[in-house]
């Protein structure tokens, strides 16, 4: 298969290329130049396989000449074993509304489910590379524990992880800094995620900086794991579709959880709303209910993985919008950049076509999770509560999936607030809490960042 960036359609790219690169030099999203959606037939056949068979055949056509298929098979079941679910991933009930738990890995978000099978595409690269890699990332909290867990140990390359100083949760924090392994470095930054992910977006662009460090990335926008997590919609879609179309309700950051779903779509998949689910930090339910794309100040709130106003994969949706024009791309971007974008009414229109939004405040989201404790006993996370409170102000609990993004046990605060109540961490991740933490604080300044990077390897 062949890539393109949303910048500039006319270069053409290996899958090899992206996944290192993660991001295009003319600062666009990697995509790929066409994509062919599965025969009825294909389908069918994908529908009777178990997580990991479903896997390999939903990545293999995107990754092709990088590794040989058995190889992917082999990787993938690697990658999975230490999840705490048989089949990777788990459906429950909700009354009407099913919800497709993702958070069974061994960082309690469904970051792993992506990054744990990055972590060794990594390592089949690098078997035979003499040059160390660098990869430097940004999180709202749940990647960097994610990216970490993936990479920690791994011969020939760091993990840079930047987080927002004070501003995730501490067991967000500590899931990433306990770690003793010497390629973890963990920068708590003073400022928020967007200022995070802006300083890695300058290292990137800084080719010389990017070259002389090797430097590659696993943020969302990393093309390996919106396919990685398109798998999950197909399995969910297997489960519980029965030849219907179903919604999925998904809570969302930087816009990469629901394009794979909307890639899973273009795939074939009978899915008919992608709905976005926001916390007050509300750009992408404003762009999609009014066309109004233009960025507030990022606020603070109880769902610390949403707290994001560039959602950076929505590049992604506009090229596509756009018909591939990567020129008209360009010109989007740029003004997104200078913050007077306006989506007009027939892009709004495809957009309608294929999702819809809504938006939780902070009380409406630990009303949800006491709600649903009340009604069902079950204990949510505040992301997944807004995805389910997202869906009930639509109106559209039927024949839905809810994608729940994380264990209740990584936001004890939200839960508490809700149901008065604390709950624990799984008894395998027990250790967490008493392990030493390692992390260095830096100003919002990319020299400062840069020298850190340079210091440190
Ligand atoms: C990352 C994250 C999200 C947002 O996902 P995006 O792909 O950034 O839209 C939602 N919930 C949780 C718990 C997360 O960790």
């Amino acid at each position: 298969m062949e890539y393109i960036s949303t910048r500039n359609n006319s270069e053409h790219f290996s899958f090899k290329n992206i996944f290192l690169k993660g991001l295009a030099d003319d600062g666009g999203l990697f995509v790929p130049k066409s994509i062919k959606p599965f025969s009825k037939e294909e389908l069918n056949k994908l529908s009777r396989l178990d997580y990991n068979e479903l896997a390999a055949e939903i990545i293999f056509p995107f990754i092709g000449d990088f590794m040989p298929k058995e190889e992917l098979i082999s990787i993938i079941s690697k990658s999975y074993s230490n999840f705490r679910s048989e089949d990777v991933v788990k459906i429950s009930d909700l009354g009407n509304l099913k919800v497709l738990e993702l958070y069974h890995g061994p960082t309690l978000a469904f970051k792993d489910i992506a990054m744990q099978l990055i972590g060794n595409l990594y390592q089949y690269h690098l078997r035979n590379e003499q040059a160390k890699i660098n990869i430097i990332v940004a999180t709202s909290g749940d990647t960097g524990a994610a990216a970490i867990d993936a990479l920690k140990g791994k011969k020939n390359l760091n993990v840079f992880v930047l987080h927002p100083n004070n501003r995730i949760s501490p067991v967000q924090r500590r899931l990433m800094t306990i770690h003793e392994e010497k390629n973890v470095f963990n920068i708590a930054i003073e400022g928020n995620f967007d200022d995070c992910q802006n300083l890695v977006k300058a290292m990137f662009n800084d080719e010389k900086f990017s070259r002389s460090i090797n430097m590659s990335g696993v943020n969302s926008i990393n093309w390996a794991r919106i396919i990685a997590q398109a798998v999950y919609y197909f399995y969910a879609y297997f489960k519980i579709g029965n030849g219907k179309t179903l919604s999925f309700s998904v809570p969302t950051g930087n816009f990469g959880d629901i394009y794979a779903g909307y890639l899973a779509k273009k795939l074939g998949l009978p899915i008919d709303k992608l709905i976005v689910a926001t916390n007050k930090n509300d750009i992408l339910h404003r762009a999609i209910s009014g066309g109004d794309y233009t960025q507030k100040k990022v606020e603070e709130t109880n769902t610390p993985s949403m707290d994001i106003q560039i959602a950076s994969n929505f590049e992604r949706l506009l090229y596509d919008v756009k018909e591939n024009n990567s020129e008209i791309t360009k010109d989007i971007m740029s003004k997104i950049k200078n913050n007077t974008y306006q989506i007009d009414n027939s892009d709004l229109d495809k957009i309608k076509n294929n999702f819809t939004s809504e938006m939780l405040n902070e009380k409406e989201t630990i009303e949800m999770i006491k709600k649903i404790y009340d009604e069902h006993q079950i204990l949510v996370d505040p992301h997944t509560a807004v995805g389910i409170g997202a869906t009930k102000k639509l109106g559209l609990e039927k024949n839905c999936v809810v994608l729940s993004t994380a264990h209740p046990c990584k936001f004890p605060k939200a839960i508490e607030d809700a149901v008065f109540k604390v709950e624990r961490l799984p008894e395998s991740l027990k250790y967490v809490y008493d392990r030493n933490e390692k992390f260095d604080v830096l100003p919002n300044n990319i020299e400062k960042v840069k020298e850190y990077v340079m210091n440190s390897i």
